[in-house]
């Protein structure tokens, strides 16, 4: 299955579906423009703390943990899943800062900070991605931070595949081990 197919699959069960919005990603050098289905992470025992991606207000950016991200609905399930090990073990929200994120959203992203994405650069505009909190720098590699969450993110990302699909989850951006998205060796669109 395709990007372009996505919004046809059923966010999982243990998400919240909050409808159809634009996504962006590029694909082989072309942006492509697709619609993503989006589930929000904010059922008690699935919960991912972080921002809505922009989707509230287009003027607010600011990041405040005041709400629960938004991922596309072929990794709903993957993230429940995580989120749902989290819960068990610490008897909490797994705390995240984002997930999906408008084109606006990551454009202004891209000229505020540093280390963010290109726009159509970023999994984020694809719903694919939410970044954990972990307390780790940028340019340290995924498990070499060495905090409580970098540990545990090795121990547990990577352990999900069931979603429509068969997707599971990796930290596949070197210098970011904050950064958690579906486990794809081909993104089509
Ligand atoms: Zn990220």
């Amino acid at each position: 299955m395709g990007l372009s197919q996505a919004s046809s699959v059923a966010c999982d069960d243990r998400t919240t579906d909050i409808g159809v919005y634009t996504g962006h990603l590029k694909i082989d050098g072309i942006v492509h423009e697709f619609s993503v289905r989006l589930c929000k992470l904010d059922k008690e025992g699935y919960q991912i703390h972080g921002n809505d991606g922009g989707l509230a207000d287009g003027s607010n950016f600011k990041s405040l943990k005041s709400s629960y991200v938004p991922v596309s609905s072929i990794v709903s399930g993957a993230f429940a899943a995580l989120a749902h090990d989290y819960y068990n073990e610490f008897h909490k929200a797994l705390e995240g800062t984002s997930g999906y994120r408008t084109q606006s959203y990551q454009t202004y992203l891209s000229k505020t900070n540093s280390g963010a994405a290109a726009v159509g650069n970023s999994k984020h505009e694809a719903g694919l991605a939410i970044d954990i909190t972990t307390g780790c720098n940028l340019g340290i590699k995924p498990g070499e931070c060495g905090t409580q969450m970098d540990r545990w993110l090795t121990q547990h990302v990577g352990g999900y595949g069931t979603t429509p699909g068969g997707y599971g989850l990796t930290r596949p951006v070197s210098n970011e081990a904050w950064h958690v998205q579906m486990s794809v060796r081909e993104i089509r669109y």
